[in-house]
């Protein structure tokens, strides 16, 4: 256990939306974090701007044209503090989230692309506070080995699974645990809630024309670009049953879906003996961010206190799958095996970014996903069990999932 004394931290991805939330809460606490390590694949000038402020000792950038242009915007802050030691490259983000300094690392980097970074500090006994959910999809069974095996501390930072976390019954180490675990502790089911996106009261037809602006555009949360996307179809939901399987040891079955419009409770686990747990709060990323930072113990988090009164109802309703296909598909990717995990995010990650850029339409996200599921199957791929074998299909399937999107482009 980790005690509350001075630490430092390493943030994958600080240009994001987790990664400015997460130095928010870091900013708060100057006499308990500082930061070791930050990392981008673009925005230089924010980068510089955050190391800067924060007096990184490291930061990682992509290449070296990247390595130049934070040089620029350094020069152009003209900071006094001491410019920091650039890192290029994929392989230097790795060897930044081992690093002996850089006791707690952010994982914050979005898709798959984080996966390398994000297990290497698992495998360095890192304390690891997971929001890039996608590493866990791709490769949950030897991540949570890897977390097992270096004795590392492995924070759920997605809001749903670190609910869960918090309503679990306390244990040393909360995650990994099977449903016939002893460390089980009468837990029956995980109940992850859904605010079912910016589209959950459209008509389906209505949907086929809508835009990457209007897809983004989430009821209560702001996020990055493609984790709203996912929220807009729902596949995110589907990243966090695969998730909340492999983090708690849970069957498919027993992990339900509840559209939540109001994103207050952010999820529950139910016990044997009939209670149900919950999490609330207002929907800030910086409340999950603070808890993985402190825990065990509770630090500010800037949060506004939760107005419940103000929010006058909690409104609660069952999943339509029709409407949100990528959940089922979802599901259906967790019955099937880690293939089919990395086959549904790496299709998914390519129609989300053709979506993006305009050359994908809405509605064909689930068509493409569904295509490299089928196709998938075909392949007879067996499970991956190490990282060159998860990113091997997953380049195979964005092979296949781009020629599928470059066809409906045509069609
Ligand atoms: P974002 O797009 O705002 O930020 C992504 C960060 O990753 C940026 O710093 C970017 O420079 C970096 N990055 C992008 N591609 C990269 C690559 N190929 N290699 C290295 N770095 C790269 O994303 P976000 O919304 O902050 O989400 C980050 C992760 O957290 C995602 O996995 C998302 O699903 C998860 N998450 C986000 C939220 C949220 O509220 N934003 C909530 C729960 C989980
Ligand atoms: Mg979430």
């Amino acid at each position: 256990m980790m005690s509350p004394q001075f630490t430092d931290v390493t943030i994958l991805g600080s240009t994001g939306s987790i990664g400015q939330n997460t130095l928010d809460v870091i900013g708060r606490h100057p006499d308990r974090y500082a930061v070791y390590a930050l990392t981008a694949h673009s925005n230089m000038q924010k980068l510089a701007e955050q190391a800067a402020q924060f007096h990184a000792k490291c930061v990682v950038v992509p290449h070296a044209l990247a390595a130049q242009n934070f040089d620029l915007n350094w020069v152009n802050l003209s900071p006094k503090t001491k410019k920091p030691d650039v890192r290029v490259g994929p392989q230097a983000l790795v060897e930044t989230a081992a690093d002996s300094s850089g006791r707690i690392v952010m994982a914050a980097i979005v898709g798959a692309a984080g996966l390398p970074a994000a297990l290497a500090a698992a495998q360095a006994g890192k304390r690891v506070l997971l929001a890039n959910k996608e590493a866990l999809v791709a490769a949950g069974s030897f991540f949570m080995q890897a977390v097992c095996d270096n004795q590392a501390e492995l924070l759920p930072i997605d809001s749903e699974h670190n609910a869960i976390f918090q309503c679990l019954p306390h244990l040393e180490n909360k995650t990994n645990q099977s449903p016939d675990s002893p460390n089980n502790k009468g837990v029956t089911r995980i109940v992850l809630t859904a605010s079912g996106g910016p589209f959950r009261q459209r008509s389906s037809d209505s949907l086929k024309h809508v835009t990457p602006d209007e897809a983004c555009a989430h009821p209560n949360w702001s996020m990055g670009r493609k984790i709203s996307v996912d929220s807009a179809t729902m596949l995110n939901k589907g990243l966090e049953v695969i998730e909340a399987h492999w983090l708690f040891g849970m069957p498919a079955d027993k992990i339900d879906v509840l559209i939540h419009p109001q994103s207050i409770v952010h999820s529950m686990v139910e016990y044997n003996d009939g209670s149900v747990l919950a999490q609330m709060g207002n929907p800030d990323m910086r409340t999950p961010i603070a808890y993985g930072l402190g825990f065990p113990d509770r630090i500010a988090a800037g949060v506004s206190p939760l107005n419940l009164a103000c929010v006058g109802k909690l409104e609660f309703e069952a999943v339509d799958f029709v409407r949100y296909p990528c959940l089922e598909l979802s599901f259906m990717a967790l019955r099937s095996g880690q293939a089919a995990c990395v086959a549904l995010n790496a299709a998914n990650e390519v129609a989300v970014e053709s979506f993006l850029n305009h050359n994908l339409g809405y509605l064909n996200i689930s068509h493409i996903v569904s295509e490299a599921l089928d196709w998938q199957v075909g392949q007879g791929w067996s499970n991956p069990s190490c990282i060159e074998d998860v990113l091997t299909i997953d380049q195979l399937v964005r092979t296949f999932a781009k020629e599928v999107c470059q066809k409906t482009l045509k069609s």
